[in-house]
């Protein structure tokens, strides 16, 4: 069975996803690590994320691939694994800005539907259940409001031991947030939006427990009724 997660940044995507991949025995696959490789390919190269014809040329010089270890996603850029540096602002906003290049999506949805055709997975990002997986047995569209988002993005980052001195600017999350959304949902190519046939859960208000269960058991459902 191959599962979809789609919806906004900071909604709890990858960490629930990951979870009911472990509880179904299936492999996670993280999509928006994809595009975050692309992008550092394209930061390291000083590629303008508003050049589309530099874009569409340079990304056919990015191999990326992805491997697993100890069930974990690692991704490789041209063979050099660079996982640890994909979580950044500067990537997340690259990543972003560049995803709405049209060669540059061609090109990870193909990996992505071969990664599914061989294997279960629970697949998270923008465009799984609506274009990368339109056949999946299940789609979920996982949202909550900016605010909370934002929040739980604050506390995170309040836990990191190598913050630079101050705290980190709520209203600053919640705009780039916002922003972040407007671009995902707004582009031309592959927006974000709920699949017709996907279940819309809005965690503001669910522990990533709850959320987990509710997918968890909407998958054995299906699996029953299949
Ligand atoms: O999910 P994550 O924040 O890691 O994704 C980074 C960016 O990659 C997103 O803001 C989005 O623009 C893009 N993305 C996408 N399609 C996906 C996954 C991510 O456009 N399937």
């Amino acid at each position: 069975m191959n599962i979809a997660i789609d919806g906004p940044a900071g909604a709890g995507k990858s960490t629930i996803a990951k979870k009911v991949a472990k509880e179904l025995g299936s492999i996670y696959v993280d999509t928006g690590a994809m595009y975050r490789a692309m992008a550092l390919f394209l930061i390291d190269n000083k590629i303008d994320p508003h050049d589309e014809n530099r874009i569409s040329s340079k990304c056919r010089e990015a191999d990326i691939t992805i491997a697993y270890q100890d069930g974990v996603q690692r991704v490789y850029l041209n063979g050099t694994d660079v996982t640890d540096h994909l979580r950044t602002e500067d990537v997340g906003n690259m990543a972003s800005v560049a995803s709405a290049n049209e060669a540059l999506r061609a090109k990870l949805v193909e990996l992505q539907q071969k990664l599914a055709a061989s294997t279960p997975v629970v697949m998270d990002g923008r465009d799984i259940g609506t274009v990368v997986l339109p056949h999946a047995e299940l789609k979920i569209y996982l949202t909550a409001s900016a605010h909370v988002r934002a929040l739980r993005r604050y506390n995170e980052l309040l836990e990191k031991e190598d913050r630079d001195g101050g705290l980190p600017d709520l209203a600053r999350i919640e705009a780039d947030i916002i922003s972040r959304d407007e671009r995902d949902m707004n582009r031309a190519v592959s927006p974000l939006k709920k699949a017709d046939d996907a279940v819309l859960i809005d965690s503001s208000d669910m522990t990533i427990e709850e959320v987990t269960a509710q997918i968890v058991q909407l998958a054995r459902q299906e699996g029953q009724n299949a």
